[in-house]
């Protein structure tokens, strides 16, 4: 039934500094998947980090492993049991499929499953290749008005939709981010979408400040070493007005953590997106005395839909996040770019459609 017969060229992830483009079969649907025509992937930092280091946190590529998790695609088949898609429709593929039957699952939080499947976490596949077969349930349907790039990028959007949801961001309030890498970055839009009215964001990149400045943020603060811990949590304060309602930190640098807890308000929230050491000394006195929650963030959980209706609707424009496009072809020219930050990328897509052509 597909077009193109054989060809489902593949970047295969085989361990540390291992990735090689290969042919594997063209998957077979089961019959509640769609067969998706793969269109745009996006490069994430955990994908680097695979190729980079051979792991990305507790997670080590064991066997080879096909990479690539912030994906559209288009339908070319589907299974019998597919009702909420047809052939031809453009979807935003949500990469984590949880068992749908645990006590978890059930209760709403299901990406916090522990029997879920994961695009390109090891041992799981993930879907930088032409054809690729997921869970139809977990493809969402693309609105006319947004593309291929977009559709991708609402992985990313929906980790910075999850952040705001648990940072509680609601009209008026005041919000300080920390990292304005891509997370950082999607994080600020879902901010401001969702009713902020001042974000303060920082980072030590003056490339990475001027994007943020251009996406909506209020003010920045560059972090080089001139300004103390208490300076810098005295600037946040003096740039918003007050005390932030919300902190996010997108970086997992402890210093950045630090100055979340004791920046933000009475009654506040800190979440954590940003991932790094796995023990780190907190002023959580701090927190506490001020009724301060510190919450985690993994990951999204009914998040597409609010992040493809900020997109849609206009609220957003997640496009001047697209910093450079590679073909699948070159896929290992694509993650160079990522991995060396040359030409200071914030987004790297991977087209798979062969019909792309570069405008
Ligand atoms: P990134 O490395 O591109 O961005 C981090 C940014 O922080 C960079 O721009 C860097 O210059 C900046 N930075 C570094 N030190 C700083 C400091 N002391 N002060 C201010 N800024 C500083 O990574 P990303 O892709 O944007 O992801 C951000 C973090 O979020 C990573 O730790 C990643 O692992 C994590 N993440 C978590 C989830 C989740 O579900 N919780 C999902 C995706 C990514
Ligand atoms: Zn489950």
């Amino acid at each position: 039934p597909v077009k193109n017969g054989k060809d489902n060229l593949s970047a295969v992830l085989y361990g540390k500094d291992d990735m090689k483009l290969e042919q594997r079969p063209i998957p077979v649907p089961r019959d509640n998947q769609v067969l998706l025509q793969m269109e745009v992937v996006g490069i994430c930092g955990s994908d680097v980090s695979y190729l980079a280091k051979g792991v990305c946190g507790p997670f080590v590529v064991k066997d080879p492993m096909v990479i690539g998790h912030e994906a559209s695609g288009t339908v070319v088949e589907c299974g019998k049991n597919v009702k909420n898609l047809q052939v031809g429709d453009r979807v935003a593929i949500e990469p984590g499929v949880p068992c749908r039957i645990c006590q978890l699952c059930k209760s709403g939080s299901y990406h916090l499953c522990q029997d879920l499947f994961f695009c390109a976490t090891p041992p799981d596949d993930g879907n930088l290749s032409r054809y690729y077969c997921h869970d139809a349930d977990f493809c969402w349907k693309l609105p006319d008005n947004m593309d291929m790039e977009e559709g991708a990028i609402m992985e990313p959007l929906s980790v910075g939709v999850h952040a705001c949801k648990r940072a509680n961001i609601k009209i008026g309030d005041v919000c300080l981010i920390t990292g304005a890498g891509p997370i950082g970055l999607v994080t600020l839009l879902a901010a401001k979408a969702m009713g902020a009215s001042k974000i303060v964001i920082t980072d030590i990149l003056d490339v990475k400040l001027k994007m943020a400045k251009q996406l909506g943020a209020d003010y920045t603060i560059k972090i080089d070493g001139s300004l103390t811990e208490d300076q810098i949590v005295s600037k946040v304060i003096e740039l918003l007005g007050q005390e932030p309602n919300a902190s996010m930190d997108c970086t997992g640098v402890e210093a950045c953590v630090r100055i979340c807890v004791k920046s933000t308000g009475l009654a506040g929230v800190v979440v954590l997106v940003g991932l790094g050491k796995l023990e780190m000394t907190l002023p959580l006195a701090n927190a506490l005395i001020k009724e301060v929650d510190v919450r985690g963030v993994f990951r999204y959980c009914n998040d597409y839909p609010t992040a493809i209706e900020m997109v849609r609707s206009g609220r957003i424009n997640v496009k001047p996040l697209v910093t450079h496009r590679y073909r699948i072809e070159d896929t290992l020219k694509a993650f160079h770019t990522a991995r060396t930050q040359e030409g200071d990328p914030i987004k790297v897509l991977i087209y798979c459609n062969p019909n792309w052509k570069p405008s």
